[in-house]
């Protein structure tokens, strides 16, 4: 189907945390039954932008500028929470799309706002890819104007599915990365093969090619080293641990449908595992939320508290991957093999939040996070 947002023009701005309700069911059935077949999200992201959630990015009236406009941090929240309860890979992609819409009406002049905007009116779905391929991304100027990228990118998620990408590219190695907006719909570009994990297969990510590509104005998007300005850099990660949050909470009403299929789930061990992990996925809510709000209040800060900020916020991934970990073994000890049981309703939500989780450089997050609470101890995070 075409890229026109036909009933959410009536209904604008929409509140997408709670526009995406309504369609839980059918995003969730949607997602057990691509995870026996060939993964494909084209579906799924369709229900999205026909509620106006894509849309959602774009300033008020026609959007709510969310995620990068004051007041958005909780409604955001909850969408990828939900949409992650639902469908994980799913939220991957919500998510790399908010977090470009984020850079670009933060970092970028005119010209790339302008064509981000008119590319998400049409329905276009937004990507973040930075991790560099074997040869990574390169940018040279042109004498005609503009530049030139040579090099590609792995793990780029959405290939097939995503219309505009932002990249990152340096001069050369080791020089601060830029951000350029490409076209990332070229199927001649995209290596599917490259994507080995057995899990988020649906996110279709994999290697994209960038050589030739060619960048005017209207695909620069802030000065060298913009990705990296706090808050919305590291400070962005509390968006994919509501994800993971979400995953945590589908898994566990996975499990809970489980145990009462199977008649166990009035045994008291059972209920202790499901307890405990529901206190768990509980607090780990709290904690996003809470880093989210925190991040947010941060946009207009000084230096300092804006650290603090980010600092909180990376230990609450810390918090969130530790509790995610925790209910998982919960779960798999409950159910033993129907826990992976390939056709049963656990097993994918179970191996995509684990892979999830591993997203990203953990060990560098918690160094950076504890070097800031050394100086201000770890009540003074925020
Ligand atoms: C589902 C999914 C979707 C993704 N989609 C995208 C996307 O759209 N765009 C994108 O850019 N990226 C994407 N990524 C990639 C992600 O951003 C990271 O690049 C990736 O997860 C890192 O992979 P890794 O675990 O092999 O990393 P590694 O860096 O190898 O980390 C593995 C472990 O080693 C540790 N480690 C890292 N460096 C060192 C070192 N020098 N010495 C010692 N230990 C070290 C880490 O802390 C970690 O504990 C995606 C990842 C996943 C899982």
């Amino acid at each position: 189907m075409g890229h026109h947002d036909r009933r959410a023009t009536d209904e604008s701005p929409v509140d997408p945390g709670a526009a995406v309700v309504p369609l839980l069911p059918l995003l969730r059935v949607r997602a057990e039954t691509a995870a026996r077949d060939l993964p494909d999200l084209g579906a799924a992201l369709d229900l999205l932008r026909e509620a106006g959630i894509l849309r959602a990015v774009l300033p008020a009236p026609e959007g709510a500028g969310l995620g990068w406009a004051p007041g958005t941090a909780h409604a955001l929240s909850d969408l990828l929470r939900r949409v992650g309860a639902a469908d994980l890979a799913l939220a991957r992609l919500v998510e790399g799309h908010v977090n470009a819409a984020v850079l670009v009406e933060t970092h970028a002049a005119r010209p790339a706002r302008d064509a981000m905007r008119a590319a998400v009116r049409d329905g276009a779905l937004l990507g973040v890819w930075g991790a560099d391929g074997a040869a990574p991304l390169e940018w040279v100027d042109r004498a005609e104007g503009g530049v030139r990228l040579t090099g590609g990118k792995r793990f780029a998620s959405g290939l097939g599915h995503v219309g505009l990408a932002l990249v990152t590219a340096c001069a050369a190695p080791g020089a601060p990365p830029r951000l350029f907006l490409v076209p990332a719909d070229d199927p001649a570009r995209h290596d599917h093969d490259a994507w080995t994990a057995s899990a988020m297969r649906a996110t279709r990510s994999g290697g994209f090619d960038a050589t030739g590509l060619v960048v005017g104005d209207d695909g620069v998007v802030g000065p060298a080293g913009a990705l990296m300005v706090e808050p919305w850099f590291e400070g962005g990660v509390w968006r994919y641990c509501a994800a993971h949050v979400g995953g945590a909470e589908g898994l566990i009403e996975r499990w809970t449908d489980l145990l009462r299929r199977m008649d166990r789930l009035d045994d008291p061990v059972q209920r202790d595992r499901l307890g405990r992990a529901t206190a768990e996925a509980v607090a780990a809510r709290a904690a996003v939320e809470a880093a989210a709000e925190a991040v947010a209040a941060a946009a207009e800060a000084p230096p300092d508290a804006v650290e603090r900020a980010v600092a909180h916020g990376l230990m609450v991934r810390e918090a969130v991957e530790g509790a995610c970990t925790r209910i998982l073994t919960l779960c798999e000890r409950s159910l033993g093999m129907a826990a992976h049981d390939g056709r049963g309703p656990v097993d994918a939500m179970r191996r995509d939040l684990s892979l999830f989780l591993r997203q990203a450089a953990p060990d560098a997050k918690l160094d950076r996070a504890l070097r800031c609470a050394e100086t201000v101890g770890p009540g003074g995070l925020r």
